[in-house]
């Protein structure tokens, strides 16, 4: 549409229809109904969000790091409903070279990051920082009025996590936690069918997260540092086999045990865990568990177990491609595949755009990164007492 918007089309009407305008003026009380009368009405949305269909959520990214390069850029670029106006960095050479390549023309540091308050092309930000910078940098974004979506794990300690949730309110804005899979055309599908009833009654679910770290680069450097990690393999990694065996259940856990599990004269554990084996008991008297680890390779799956069949997903959570399988008494196996490698990504950021735009909470709103914080605690508390049952 060139050069035609809302505002240019009232323009336009305006000019034809102000002849008849004019005359009504003349008699304004036979205009309205009896009792009827104009009065203000208090802001209703965000006035700052486009709301035009064709107008995309301008977003600022925070930490130009390995997952933000790899993933969150392209999949802002390759969604529907969204656009990035602003990079923020440490590293103001990087950011101009990167802003260069993708068109992006504003450019903030971790100093100067509250004036973004004043930035009327910033509707929401990514926080795609260190985790124990997660819940300082949300908090300063929901105070500058922006809306946020804050990777995971939402933060280190669940002080942190209320106090972000606390300043969402106190903003009204919008707080997400990028729980990505819930995206994921798979999970969401698998998922489905779990709580349709496809595989019978739920019975039993496992899942297991973990990649060997590598001491010398970077990205992993800071994961294991307690200050920056905030805790180590089940706050990284395992958080997500936890948390997709939570999107396929209807009810909460009751209660967690875990046990530490992994070698520890090993140097690179030092300040955090390299490994949690955990269990999960629900109200009904189904159980889940799985394993998290910074020592095995290529820890990625998911079973689910039904009276009348079961699903496995193996990968269960890759950034590209999944592999699901279900498995049904007498029907043989059935296959789904990711299809486009870029739907997760872009489809959680044109979710929170969605919830931004309608100032509606999330589908991972931050909730629910608390309630994984409480969680992964709890199996802290259970595995510091050699594997105690800890209610939660
Ligand atoms: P990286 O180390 O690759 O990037 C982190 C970036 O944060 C850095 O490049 C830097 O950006 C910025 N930063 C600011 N302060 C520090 C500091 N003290 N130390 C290190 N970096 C700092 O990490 P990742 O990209 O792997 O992880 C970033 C976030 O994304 C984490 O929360 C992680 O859990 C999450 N993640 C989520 C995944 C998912 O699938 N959902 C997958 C991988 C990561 P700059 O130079 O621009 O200042």
């Amino acid at each position: 549409m060139t050069g035609i918007n809302r505002r240019n089309l009232f323009m336009a009407a305006g000019a034809t229809m102000a002849a008849p305008m004019a005359a009504a003026a003349a008699t304004p009380a036979a205009m309205s109904a009896p009792g009827v009368k104009a009065e203000g009405q208090p802001v209703i949305g965000n006035p700052d969000i486009p709301q035009e269909p064709g107008k995309r959520t301008r977003w600022a990214i925070v930490g130009l790091g390995t997952f933000a390069l790899g993933q969150v850029i392209p999949g802002i670029l390759a969604s529907d409903k969204c656009t990035i106006t602003a990079f923020v960095s440490g590293n103001p050479q990087k950011a101009k070279d990167l802003g260069a390549h993708y068109g992006v023309t504003k450019f903030y540091d971790y100093n100067n990051f509250d004036s973004i308050a004043a930035d009327r092309e910033i509707d929401c930000v990514y926080i795609v920082l260190p985790v124990g910078l997660h819940a300082e940098f949300t908090i300063r974004a929901l105070k500058a009025g922006k809306h946020v979506l804050c990777e995971k794990p939402m933060a280190s300690t669940v002080a942190e996590c209320e106090a972000m949730v606390a300043a969402a309110k106190a903003a009204n804005r919008q707080l997400g936690v990028a729980y990505r899979v819930h995206f994921e055309p798979n999970n969401v599908d698998a998922a489905k069918r779990v709580k349709a009833g496809e595989i019978g009654k739920l019975r039993y679910l496992t899942g297991d997260a973990g990649f060997n770290a590598n001491l010398n680069w970077p990205p992993h450097v800071w994961r294991l540092q307690k200050g920056l990690g905030g805790g180590g393999s089940m706050y990284d990694i395992g958080i997500y086999a936890m948390n997709g065996v939570l999107m396929c259940t209807d009810e909460e856990p009751v209660s967690v045990s875990a046990v530490y599990s992994y070698p520890r004269d090993d140097v690179r554990f030092k300040e955090v865990e390299g490994g949690v084996d955990w269990r999960m008991t629900f109200p009904s008297g189904i159980s889940a568990q799985g394993s998290s680890s910074y020592c095995y390779f290529g820890g990625n799956r998911q079973k689910i177990f039904g009276s009348e069949g079961s699903i496995i997903m193996d990968p269960a959570n890759t950034y590209y491609e999944q592999r699901v399988t279900i498995q049904k008494g007498g029907s043989g196996i059935m296959e789904l595949h990711a299809g486009n490698p870029y739907t997760q990504f872009a489809g959680q950021v044109d979710g929170f755009a969605e919830a931004a735009r309608t100032n509606t909470p999330h589908r991972t709103p931050g909730e629910m990164g608390l309630r994984d914080i409480r969680l992964i605690q709890a199996m802290y508390r259970s595995a510091d007492a050699g594997g105690a049952s800890v209610k939660v």
